[in-house]
This record gives C-alpha cells, structure tokens and sequence, in this order.
C-alpha cells in the first residue's frame, strides 16, 4: 500500500531551484536486480524535469536511503535535513511507477485527493477506513499550493478506490456524480502530463531558459529541455504540432466500425499504442466499448484502456480494464479521440470499441 507521511510538515524542497540534485544510495543489502528499477524511475524524473539524481557522498546531510527492509512503499514529503528512507517492499513496490510515486512525494507532493478543492470532486467513505488508517484521507494541511493545476483523478498521486478499505468489496473513495465516469480511473499507470507539469513548477524547472517555447495543443516548455515543448498525450515535435509516428489513426465515419487494438506478445517493459479517432469537421465521435480482456481487473494500474475524448489531452481520460457493465457510450467534443491502450505487466490485453460520427 502506498501511503505518505510527514503530512504536519511543510514540505521542504531540494536544491538548488530550477536545478535541483537529489543525492541517493541503497541501503545495505538491496538486491541489485531491483536497484535497476529504482534507477529506471529516477531517469522517468531526469529525462521530465530539471532534477538530477547522483549517489551520496559522506558529505551530504540530505540524501534518500532507498530501504528494501519495509512494509509497503512510502515517502517523506519533500526534502528531510537528514538521510531520508525511501521504503520500498520487495517485490510489491517494485515497479517503475511505484517508485516514480514515492519520488513525487520527495519532490514534495501530497496525495491528489489531499487537496483542499477534494470535497467537489470525491466524497471519502469514513466508515470503511481501516482503524488507525484515517489521516490518509486528510485533506492537505496550509501552505500547499495547487500550482494552478486541475484535480486529476487519473493522476499517478490519486489513491486508487478502495485503499485503506475495511470490506474491500467497497471503495473507501467514490467521484461524485458529475465525475462518476472517472471512478475506475483513479491511480494511474504513469505520470500524468499533470504529474510532470507540477513537479516542473514546483521547481522552477523553466524560469532559467532564455525563452519559453511556443508550443501548440496544451504543450509548456520542457522541464529538462528549454528547446522543446513537453506535450501532451496525441502530440509530438519540438512545438506538439504533429501527431507521433508510431500512433494509428484511424478515419471514423456515420456507419458503426469496431477499432481492436491489442498488445499480446511477450511482455519485457512497460508497453503501449495510441489509436487516434478521427471523424470530419463538425462530427463528434461515440465510442461504445465492445470487449476487453481476456483478463479483467479491479484497478487500472498495470493494464488498461484510457478513453480521451476530450480535444484538450492534458488531463487524462476514462479508464477501462474490465469490460463495463453497462458499457455506456462515450461522446467526444470535438471530432478527434483517442486510444491509448497500455501494460506494465505481463498480460495480454485486447480491447474492442465500436466507433461511430455522430
Ligand atoms: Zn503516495
């Protein structure tokens, strides 16, 4: 269970701003075939932001200590003045999300549904949290800053539904109604654009490049690069002008078509294919999943199935990793949607969607 801590102190950043470097080491004993995820999730941060991770020398007071020797996977919030322990159970929080998660909360974030905004968004059942559990479901203390960012719940930092719950069969965190299409999309199986884009500003990740770039269709001025934009999912180039090469689109016409796209050969890293709908001027498009599977799953975590239909892809989309019942149509706002189909696990997925203009 991943969970935070060090909820009654401010978050302290590490330094210096708009580069910072985050010392680490393992402690004694780490299996090093798992010390390459750890590594993996910290160039996920390098490669997004302006941070640098080096291991630590005995001359730095701040440091994190990636801990094998844990119950669950947990994180000091920001920067500690000490050796701070990243807890990482072995082998259930090893996955490079999990440990880009923790990394989110040393950056210094909290929680997604810790945020003052939550009550509009989540309703938490209190009488399903586990005894001695509740502080989990605080909401943020003053001083944390939104950063100007909207509540995601398809963040990697949104707790999944039924964390923390007594009868597991019940979610301990329900969307309301208004957002109730989003409730098996909570607790992501990446770093959202959102995600980034908060640690970025947090760390001032741009203010030193000479110019902002100008960049189209949502994109911002990449944290780890001042000359390209960091875009959002369906955009690539150095300006998010052109779709990505590797994307599949797909014309959607008046008269109903099935769109399969699936990932079923041997499963070695985290995987994934991005169909993009696209119907004439004017048409918007309603996508009715039709199947998904062979296996189903209660969280859309490792595989999944995320439907965007929206034009602007900054926020991420409706999740699928069980086929619905009932599988109610989605309309898009515009006359493009997107597909993105993902694992990062080993099981093969395949996902019908019948599609039509409407
Ligand atoms: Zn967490």
């Amino acid at each position: 269970m991943r969970r935070r801590q060090g909820l009654s102190s401010m978050a302290s950043m590490w330094t210096p701003s708009g580069a910072p470097i985050i010392p680490y080491t393992f402690a004694p004993g780490f299996p090093a075939q798992y010390q390459q995820v750890v590594r993996d999730a910290m160039t996920f941060w390098e490669q997004r932001t302006c941070a640098k991770y080096r291991l630590a020398t005995a001359a730095d007071t701040s440091a994190i200590v990636y801990n094998h020797n844990a119950n669950g996977c947990s994180s000091a919030v920001g920067r500690r003045n000490q050796r701070q322990q990243l807890n990482l159970a072995i082998p259930g929080c090893m996955t490079v999300t999990i440990v880009a998660h923790e990394l989110s909360h040393a950056f210094g974030t909290l929680h997604v549904q810790s945020r003052a905004d939550r009550e509009q968004y989540v309703q938490i059942d209190t009488t399903n949290i586990q005894k001695g559990m509740e502080h989990n479901f605080k909401m943020e203390p003053n001083g944390y800053s939104t950063y100007g960012i909207p509540y995601e719940f398809g963040s990697m930092q949104h707790y999944f539904p039924y964390a923390f719950a007594i009868n597991q069969q019940r979610p301990t965190i329900y969307a309301r109604p208004a957002y109730q299409k989003f409730q098996g999309s909570m607790d992501g199986p990446r770093a959202t654009f959102w995600d980034t884009v908060l640690i970025n500003k947090m760390y001032k990740c741009t203010d030193k490049c000479p110019r902002q770039m100008s960049c189209q269709n949502g994109g911002v001025t990449d944290g780890a690069n001042c000359n390209k934009c960091f875009c959002p999912r369906g955009w690539t180039g150095t300006n998010c002008e052109r779709r990505p090469s590797d994307a599949e689109i797909s014309n959607v016409a008046a008269s109903s078509q099935t769109v399969k796209v699936e990932m079923t050969n041997t499963f070695t890293a985290f995987q994934e294919k991005l169909v993009i709908l696209q119907a004439p001027a004017g048409k918007r498009i309603e996508a009715t999943i039709k199947s998904f599977g062979p296996y189903r799953f209660t969280m859309c975590r490792s595989v999944g199935l995320e439907v965007i239909p929206t034009q602007d892809t900054r926020t991420s989309g409706i999740r699928f990793c069980a086929m619905p019942n009932p599988s109610t149509p989605i309309v898009s706002d515009g006359n493009t949607m997107l597909l993105w189909l993902y694992r990062d696990a080993n099981y093969p997925v395949t996902a019908e969607v019948s599609v039509r203009a409407v």
